[in-house]
């Protein structure tokens, strides 16, 4: 046998699944098992990625900071205490290189996000997963979960797959709780999403051992491109910034991202028609017996009667050309997650659910 081996824990990783985007034989399939932007990425940002694509025998920035200083203007932040990575991922990744290793505990939820218990593994740290209430992260079994070995909670605010929401009052009572040597990351992938909310960005500034993450992925339709980034203490970043490679983020990347957090129209309307869609969805399918929970974010969790129903929903909703995610991986095998599409992909949704009720009654 060799005696070539892996670190420790990463053997326990299983393999990250993305959403699917095609069906064999069935025609104009739309994909809403991502949470990406239905109506794409900002014409500005396409415009300006396109543009630094004739550039692309230069380095780019290592230091990333016209977009550091476009975030912040648009948000009222710190520039400097912005770190920006491939994706928010890459964020949440070098916070768990940076400040969990064996011995450490990692903590987060039952229907938390898998990434978070893929990077835990990665850096040697032993995941801890706290039960939530009725799909909603629960502060106080965080609370209980926690002891002096926890260095990182991670929650995702709006919560993926579940779409819920913790309140103001509940997350300063986390970022209070928590052991003295751990951090509270509170994954802003949808915040864009929940009107009003601020993604933690407040709690950031008040506190010492907060970090909010944030990314381009989703209300800004820039997914394939991998744009994420972080806000925390200065202390905190400058760890961040020791992992990061100079170069991790191309030309590309930083233009196109800069060009979309500067068209606040474009993400405003984004954001209103999201909202709509959402709503009518939710209620569309609750008459028809399928509930979910309010939902903060670009998608809602729709719940049915059990594991088969889901299967048989799934492969309906297949037949008819609309890929949805399965989540029993998250501990909900009685759900589909299904991402809030364009208005013809939302009435799509609609029949087909109405359509598959009807055959199996
Ligand atoms: C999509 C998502 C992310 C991040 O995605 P990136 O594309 O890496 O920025 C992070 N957290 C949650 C909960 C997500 O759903």
């Amino acid at each position: 046998m060799s005696q070539i081996t892996p670190q420790p824990g990463i053997m326990d990783i299983a393999l990250y699944e993305g959403g699917a985007s095609k069906v064999e034989g069935v025609a104009n399939v739309v994909k809403l098992s991502s949470n990406e932007n239905p109506l794409g990425p900002s014409p500005k940002a396409i415009a300006a990625a396109q543009a630094a694509m004739a550039r692309m025998n230069r380095y780019p920035s290592s230091d990333h900071a016209e977009l550091r200083a476009a975030i912040a203007e648009v948000h009222g932040l710190d520039a400097s205490r912005i770190i920006c990575g491939a994706g928010s991922d890459e964020v949440l990744c070098f916070l768990c290189q940076g400040f969990a290793g064996p011995g450490d505990e990692v903590v987060y939820t039952e229907h938390g996000f898998g990434m978070y218990r893929i990077y835990a593994l990665g850096s040697g740290a032993t995941p801890v997963v706290a039960p939530e209430r009725d799909r909603v992260v629960d502060v106080d079994a965080i609370l209980a979960a926690c002891t002096e070995k926890t260095r990182l909670v991670f929650i995702a605010n709006p919560a993926n797959p579940t779409g819920t929401m913790v309140d103001r009052a509940d997350l300063v009572r986390l970022a209070e709780g928590i052991p003295g040597r751990a951090i509270l990351v509170l994954d802003g992938a949808y915040a864009e999403f929940a009107d009003g909310y601020d993604g933690g960005a407040a709690l950031v500034e008040a506190r010492d051992n907060v970090v909010m993450t944030r990314t381009f992925s989703k209300l800004y339709g820039l997914g394939g491109l991998r744009i994420g980034w972080g806000y925390g203490p200065k202390p905190v970043i400058d760890v961040l910034n020791r992992l990061r490679g100079p170069f991790n983020l191309s030309d590309v990347q930083l233009r196109a991202a800069e060009a979309a957090v500067r068209d606040r129209d474009y993400a405003t309307s984004c954001q209103k028609e999201n909202a709509r869609l959402r709503n009518w969805l939710a209620a569309e399918l609750g008459k028809l017996g399928v509930p979910s929970d309010q939902s903060y974010a670009n998608f809602i969790l729709a719940r049915f009667a059990d594991s088969d129903e889901v299967d048989a929903c799934d492969a309906f909703l297949k037949s008819q050309g609309l890929i949805v995610r399965k989540v029993a991986g998250y501990g909900l095998s009685d759900c589909l997650r299904i991402t809030v599409g364009d208005e013809d992909s939302c009435r799509r949704v609609v029949d087909a659910i109405r359509a598959f009720k009807e055959q199996s009654e």
